[in-house]
């Protein structure tokens, strides 16, 4: 802006404030609206073109309106954020007097006079609603954690105090305590293994060695190295493959973990007596390949199932199978998620299905792998 160069100041500073990648608005002291952004017009929902139109006619919020007028009658910036209320919407609004103003008299430089003499203030809101619900996030993950520590370790704490009474006196016992305390040593080295794991798996350090794989190997291999476990459990493990010969793009390893994990569930909530089908079927013109665990067991209720693939949900424990690894059959409430990654990560999608009392279905898709010639 040296030199001779001309410059269109309207134009420019047109262009300088649609650049900024926040809702901006100008304002007179009689709250007109004089200037917005697109990214004002968007925020605010409101029909193009804002322009002649009363700061309360944009903004529906009374205490945003009282922030502008201290502004005005402060000749100062006022800054404040407003939870929206609805669906966690969180806004910093800034409102800034432009220092363009005019200097009659020396008495004029007190504060309050100072502010009369602005005309037109700038009003810049901050969308921080992702930034909030990214701090709930890490809040309620922090949570849980705690809550999956603390639980076992206390456990622990208690079965180790009486197993120090019980030790000399009672040594039928306190064997049974030491056992205790291995399940829950074994379940805390479960729970910290399978956070790394997910936090690896988040954080794309898990790189997937995707190569082709025949769909039927998959569901094979699963089926093999489950049913030891359901006969244990007193559950029928079949298979059902339509054209398992395709060959899919998948990293096996890590889609047998999940698979496995599919089944491990679904022996767990399958009361004896119960079946659980693995298989394998064409989807989408013969573009992915689907993949599922049917079972006969308890089901999930319709409130919970959106939830099931969220870290740390665990439905009720008391439903699932007693006696089923550890007491009460606890699992950490990491599996479907993941899962769900895994899944994701392949291109794929995982869904269940469930009517309670008669059981689920956990199905999920992997792309067909495309022959080179
Ligand atoms: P975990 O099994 O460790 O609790 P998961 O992430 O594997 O955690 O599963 C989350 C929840 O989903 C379980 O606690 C259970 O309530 C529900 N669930 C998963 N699979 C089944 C199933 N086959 N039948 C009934 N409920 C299931």
């Amino acid at each position: 802006m040296t030199g001779n160069t001309t410059i269109n100041y309207r134009r420019f500073f047109h262009e300088l404030l649609e650049a900024i990648p926040w809702p901006i608005l100008i304002v007179d002291r009689a709250l007109s609206v004089s200037y917005y952004n697109q990214h004002a017009a968007h925020l605010l929902e409101a029909a193009d073109p804002l322009k002649d139109l009363k700061l309360d006619q944009v903004i529906h919020d009374a205490a945003i309106i009282q922030l502008v007028q201290e502004s005005i009658q402060t000749g100062s910036s006022q800054s404040r954020e407003y939870d929206k209320g609805k669906a966690g919407l969180s806004w910093k609004v800034s409102v800034i007097p432009l220092g363009h103003r005019s200097y009659k008299t020396k008495t004029e430089q007190s504060p309050k006079s100072a502010g009369q003499s602005y005309h037109y203030f700038v009003i810049a809101i901050e969308d921080l609603s992702e930034l909030r619900r990214l701090e709930r996030v890490r809040r309620d993950f922090i949570a849980n954690i705690s809550h999956e520590l603390r639980t076992p370790l206390a456990s622990v704490r208690l079965l180790a105090e009486t197993l120090e009474d019980a030790i000399d006196t009672d040594r039928e016992n306190a064997q049974t305590f030491v056992e205790k305390i291995e399940i829950e040593v074994q379940y805390l080295t479960d729970l910290v293994s399978e956070l790394l794991e997910l936090s690896r798996i988040e954080s794309g350090q898990v790189p997937m060695m995707i190569e082709p794989v025949r769909a039927e190997q998959l569901v094979r291999e699963t089926m093999a190295r489950m049913l030891p476990q359901a006969q244990r459990h007193r559950v029928v493990l079949r298979t059902d493959i339509t054209q398992g010969e395709t060959m899919v793009a998948a990293d096996s390893k890590q889609i047998a973990r999940v698979f496995v994990n599919l089944v491990h569930n679904a022996i767990k909530f399958t009361p004896s007596g119960g079946m659980i089908v693995i298989g394998t079927t064409p989807e989408v013109a013969g573009r992915t390949q689907r993949f599922f665990v049917r079972d006969t067991g308890i089901g999930i209720r319709p409130e919970e199932l959106p939830r099931i693939f969220e870290r740390f949900y665990k439905g009720d424990r008391a439903r699932s199978k007693v006696d089923f690894i550890g007491p009460g059959g606890v699992g950490s409430g990491l599996g479907l998620a993941i899962a769900r990654h895994v899944i994701e990560a392949h291109g794929g999608r995982i869904t269940a299905e469930s009517t309670v009392g008669q059981g689920s279905t956990f199905t999920f898709t992997l792309p067909v792998a495309v022959q080179s010639q």
